[in-house]
């Protein structure tokens, strides 16, 4: 971005530290800065379309939201002037940036960011969209083994712990972010030195053991996104037990005239493919399942509950 940028922020200037962050970042910039806020889907788009908005800050679900609003109202990407999208604050697979590319005509960037770190920024891709340049005279990363806490080689995953060098009234000193990523040495085309780290693959408390089995909800998210000709972009995957043992269902929706039986068999492979578990498919007609406001709920752990899986579903469907 550039002083000749025009930048919409569709995060709120409230307690969420990507409100003011990319609002100062902008006008640090001297581009020209709208702070919309959140949410009202058609009033943004039509905010980008006035004011010619090249750039824009979200959560990679609300690029989602914007795509599919595009798409409802008939708004093409050649009515709009987007160059740029800023995306973070929940994890989201190659195939969601691909998407919101394809639909919004956008470059979409990866951003980190924790709100003991000063909000959004420590970490951002650069042109090359290959890994996370950290601001390495800021930060001094490190990635351990979660169990040992031992530190890892470069390029292996493991929870990133983060050290600020500058920061004043609230330092971190090797505070453990719950992240899951590898560092490496930056060998980056664009020239940047320091560290980078690989796009976040899960959090720690994200992360499911099944059968023995590490379960990183984006790679759920990546095969069924692999699958949009089937499916939309909603999808929640439940961590439940049949009996005593843990079991994964994903509930996904189909989109219209699409053939359901083949839609799950093929989501079914793939995910046994890509997880070495038998995950189980629900396939929902479109619009049938839950929508949260704010940071989308990707998943849910209900292995206590003592109805399971079925007992969730009668909830759901009164
Ligand atoms: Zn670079």
């Amino acid at each position: 971005m550039t002083k000749k940028d025009v930048f919409q922020n569709t995060t709120s200037a409230g307690l969420f530290t990507g409100g003011f962050g990319y609002a100062q970042g902008a006008t640090v910039l001297g581009a020209l800065l709208i702070p919309f806020g959140a949410g009202m889907t058609s009033r943004q788009l039509e905010f980008f379309k006035t004011f010619k908005v090249t750039a824009f800050h979200a959560i990679p679900s609300f690029g989602l939201r914007l795509a599919q609003v595009m798409e409802e109202e008939g708004i093409k990407k050649e009515d709009l002037f987007l160059k740029y999208a800023i995306l973070g604050a929940e994890g989201w697979a190659e195939s969601t940036r691909k998407t919101i590319e394809d639909r919004l005509g956008v470059k979409a960037y990866d951003n980190w960011g924790m709100t003991e770190a000063y909000g959004p920024g420590p970490s951002i891709e650069c042109q090359e969209q290959n890994g996370l340049h950290i601001w390495s005279d800021y930060f001094y990363p490190e990635v351990i083994d979660p169990e040992t806490g031992e530190i890892l080689p470069y390029g292996e995953d493991g929870e990133l712990v983060m050290t600020s060098l500058y920061k004043e009234a609230i330092p971190i000193f090797r505070y453990r972010t719950g992240d899951i990523t590898a560092l490496h040495k930056s060998e980056c085309p664009c020239g940047r030195t320091g560290f980078i780290m690989d796009r976040i693959k899960g959090r720690m408390d994200d992360m499911k053991i099944i059968k023995g089995v590490n379960v990183y909800p984006s790679i759920i998210e990546e095969e069924v996104f692999n699958l949009s000709n089937y499916f939309t972009d909603i999808y929640l995957i439940m961590y439940h037990t049949v009996g005593v043992m843990d079991a994964v269902t994903i509930n996904v929706e189909v989109k219209p005239e699409v053939d359901k039986e083949k839609a799950k068999k093929d989501l079914e492979k793939n995910l046994r493919e890509a997880t070495m578990l038998g995950i189980n498919v629900v396939v929902f007609d479109p619009g049938t399942l839950p929508r949260q406001p704010g940071k989308a709920v990707r998943y849910q752990d209900i292995r206590d509950r003592p109805d399971g899986y079925k007992g969730w579903l009668k909830m759901m469907k009164d």
